[in-house]
C-alpha cells in the first residue's frame, strides 16, 4: 500500500507538472493569438417573447469569444478567459472584442434594413480600469457606429467589487448611449440598494434557474420573483439557457420579456447571422 501511495504521489506530481506546462504553453500562445488573428466572435440571438404562440423577433445578439487555435481547433472561453484575466491580456483582447463588434455592426448596417443591438461581455479587469469609458468612446467614434447598438453585460460580483466606481463607469457608458445589463443574475451576491443605483436596462436570469423549469417549484418561485423585482425597477428581463419549449412556455407565463438559449439558436459565426435575420423577416 505504501509503494502504491508513492506511485500515486509521483503520478500526481507528473500530472501537476503536465498541467502547469500546458497552462504555461497556453499562456504563451495567448500572448501571440491577438497579433496572429486567432480570436473570433460568435453571435447568439436573443428573441422577444411575443404574446401569441412561438417566438418573436430577434431583439439582439450576444458576442461570444472563441479562440481558433492552430492545433486545438476552436477553443471555448472557459479554457482561456481566466488566463486572459490573470495575465491582464483581457484588456487588449477586450478592446479587440469591442472594435470587432463595431466593425461587424458597420458591415451589417450597410447590408441590413435594421440592425439589432449586440451585447459584449465585460470582465472584472476591464471594469476595474477607470479608462474604460474613454477607451470605449474612442473605439466607437473611430468606427462611426451608433452607440445605442452596443450593449454591455456585467456580472453582479463585478459590480459589487467596487460599487461606487462601477456606478461612475456605468453612468458614463450610459451617457454615451449604450445599454447595460446584469449577466448571470441570481448567482452572485448583489445588494438590491445598489441595483437601483446602477443605470441598468436589463437583468439576465442565470441559466441554472431556468434549467429545471417548470418542474422545480423553488426555481419557478425565484424566477417569478426576479421578473417582478426587475419590472418594478423598470428593467427588462432576459432568461438565459432556454433549451426547450417547456422552458419557453414557463417563462412566457411568468412574464419574461426575452429569451436566449439553444432552443432559440446556438452561437454562430457572423456569416450565419444574416440567414437568421432573413428567416425571421420571412416568418
Ligand atoms: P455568459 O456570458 O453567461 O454566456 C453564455 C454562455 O452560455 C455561452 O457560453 C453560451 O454559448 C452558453 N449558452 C447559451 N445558450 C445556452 C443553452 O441553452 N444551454 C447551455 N448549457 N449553454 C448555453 P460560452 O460562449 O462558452 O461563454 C462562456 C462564458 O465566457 C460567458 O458566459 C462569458 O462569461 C465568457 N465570455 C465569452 N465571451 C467573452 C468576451 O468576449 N469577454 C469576456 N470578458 N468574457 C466572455
Ligand atoms: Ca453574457
Ligand atoms: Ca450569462
Ligand atoms: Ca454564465
Amino acid at each position: 500500500a505504501k509503494q502504491n501511495g508513492r506511485n500515486n504521489y509521483q503520478f500526481y506530481l507528473a500530472e501537476m507538472n503536465a498541467n502547469a506546462a500546458l497552462r504555461l504553453q497556453t499562456e504563451h500562445q495567448l500572448h501571440l493569438a491577438l497579433e496572429r488573428g486567432e480570436f473570433e466572435l460568435h453571435y447568439q440571438p436573443k428573441v422577444k417573447l411575443a404574446t401569441g404562440a412561438g417566438m418573436g423577433k430577434i431583439s439582439g445578439f450576444e458576442a461570444l469569444l472563441r479562440w481558433r487555435h492552430p492545433e486545438r481547433g476552436l477553443v471555448a472561453p472557459f479554457e482561456f478567459i481566466s488566463i486572459l484575466e490573470e495575465t491582464g491580456l483581457i484588456l487588449p483582447v477586450g478592446e479587440w472584442v469591442i472594435a470587432e463588434v463595431c466593425r461587424q455592426l458597420g458591415a451589417w448596417s450597410s447590408a441590413w434594413a435594421s440592425v439589432p443591438p449586440v451585447a459584449i461581455n465585460l470582465s472584472a479587469r476591464q471594469l476595474g480600469h477607470a479608462g474604460l469609458p474613454d477607451t470605449v468612446r474612442a473605439i466607437v467614434e473611430a468606427a462611426g457606429v451608433d452607440p445605442s447598438l452596443l450593449e454591455f453585460e456585467l456580472t453582479e460580483s463585478m459590480l459589487m467589487l467596487d460599487p461606487e466606481a462601477a456606478v461612475r463607469i456605468l453612468t458614463d457608458l450610459k451617457r454615451q448611449g449604450m445599454r447595460l445589463s446584469v449577466d448571470d443574475f441570481g448567482t452572485g451576491y448583489s445588494s438590491l440598494a445598489y441595483l437601483k443605483r446602477f443605470p441598468l436596462d436589463a437583468l439576465k436570469i442565470d441559466r441554472t434557474f431556468v434549467r429545471d423549469l417548470p418542474g422545480d417549484s423553488d426555481d419557478a418561485a425565484i424566477t417569478k420573483a426576479v421578473i417582478s423585482l426587475a419590472h418594478s425597477l423598470n428593467l427588462k428581463v432576459v432568461a438565459e439557457g432556454v433549451e426547450t419549449i417547456a422552458h419557453l412556455d414557463a417563462l412566457r407565463a411568468f412574464g419574461c420579456d426575452e429569451i436566449q438559449g439553444y432552443y432559440v439558436g446556438r452561437p454562430v459565426p457572423a456569416a450565419q447571422c444574416a440567414a437568421l435575420m432573413a428567416e425571421e423577416s420571412m416568418a
